[in-house]
């Protein structure tokens, strides 16, 4: 039977990135039934709102969605709908592997991190008021129950992928109630893992630091949801940039995978934008879905067209288009692959 998947193509460069990663996935072996439905800013004037409910319901029946991005205005203008959608859906894990790819430059060759990114509360809470007409203010919420869920989270993937070791990221020497709760949760989960995998934790400024000097040092970050989106750009900058960073938002009733990059709005259209970042979130929920080996295959179809160079998009140095390397990476599966 089919897999049925509520595929968002967004907006910006995401249409296209949607289409060459679904020709990915099609060609993969695994069969797909694909539920299109849009989000993004040009759903307001029909539908009242960025978030369309039949976009929540179609996510909530097929319990899996991939989507690409969706732009959310600075300053003001309507909620970010990719925020929105995490916490509508309780999708509480955020998690981004960062692994070098032979064949792209940067400054190490063999980066190999997870960051796992709280995703429902910290600041992006959104509970932001004026305080008068010249000071604002933004609450920054961190639970008990979110950032044990989160620590679990971390661990039970550190332990399922035979990681070494889980790195708890926070500021708790200044936030010391909130940041501080946080890693007093990592250290209460921890303890459950003692003698299975390693724990520590750094002040967010120093791990920032220490990942650009030595990564090989670390190995799965756990992080609240701030943190965790700052440090998991810097992990794709360590990998090539954010062309090549896939990710995945993951709760008890579903997931929604995507790249962790925008809607690149100045690349929109012009066929050039690198869609390895969501062909890469592809292969996640291959995972996912319970197809190890396909996605294992997928991958490294991606990987060897990326090591060859002569399909990759500019951002990579190349010379290739969007829906040349989806052509080269179906080339590479071949046509005729069993499901595994
Ligand atoms: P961005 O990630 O869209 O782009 C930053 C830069 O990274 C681009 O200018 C481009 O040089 C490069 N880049 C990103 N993706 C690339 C790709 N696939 N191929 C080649 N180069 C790529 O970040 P931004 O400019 O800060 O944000 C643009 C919009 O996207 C904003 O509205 C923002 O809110 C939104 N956004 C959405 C998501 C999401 O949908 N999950 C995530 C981040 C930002």
């Amino acid at each position: 039977m089919a897999q049925r998947v509520t595929l968002i193509p967004g907006d910006g460069i995401g249409p296209e990135l949607a289409e060459a990663t679904r020709r990915v996935l099609d060609a993969s072996g695994v069969p797909f039934e694909w539920e299109v439905v849009d989000a993004g800013e040009a759903m307001i004037a029909e539908y009242g709102t960025p978030l369309p409910d039949h976009v929540l319901d179609s996510i909530r029946r097929n319990k899996i969605a991939i989507k690409g991005p969706i732009t959310t205005p600075v300053g003001a203008g309507f909620r970010s709908v990719n925020v929105a959608l995490r916490q509508t859906l309780n999708l509480y894990a955020n998690l981004r592997p960062a692994r070098s790819l032979k064949g792209v430059a940067s400054r190490y060759d063999d980066v190999d991190l997870v960051i796992v990114r709280e995703n429902t509360e910290d600041l992006y809470a959104g509970i932001e008021h004026m305080v008068g007409k010249d000071a604002a203010e933004s609450i920054k919420i961190i639970t008990r129950a979110a950032s044990e869920r989160i620590a679990r989270f971390a661990f039970e993937y550190a332990v399922a992928n035979r990681r070494r070791k889980v790195t708890a990221v926070h500021k708790a020497n200044i936030m010391k109630l909130s940041d501080g709760l946080f890693l007093e949760s990592c250290r209460t989960v921890a303890e459950d893992y003692a003698r299975r995998i390693e724990f520590e934790d750094r002040i967010v400024d120093n791990m920032c630091m220490q990942l650009v000097q030595k990564p090989d040092q670390y190995d799965v970050l756990v992080l609240p949801n701030l943190y965790g989106d700052i440090v998991s750009d810097l992990c794709a900058g360590l990998v090539g940039g954010l062309g090549v960073a896939p990710g995945a938002n993951i709760g008890e009733d579903g997931a929604v995978f995507e790249a962790v990059h925008g809607s690149a709005p100045k690349y929109a259209g012009k066929n050039r934008a690198n869609p390895t970042a969501l062909m890469l979130s592809g292969v996640l929920m291959l995972r996912h879905l319970g197809h190890p080996e396909v996605a294992e295959r997928v991958e490294t179809a991606i990987r060897e067209v990326i090591a060859e160079g002569l399909a990759t998009t500019p951002d990579l140095g190349g010379t290739g288009t969007t829906s040349g390397f989806a052509d080269a990476v179906i080339a590479r599966i071949g046509s005729a692959v069993s499901i595994g």
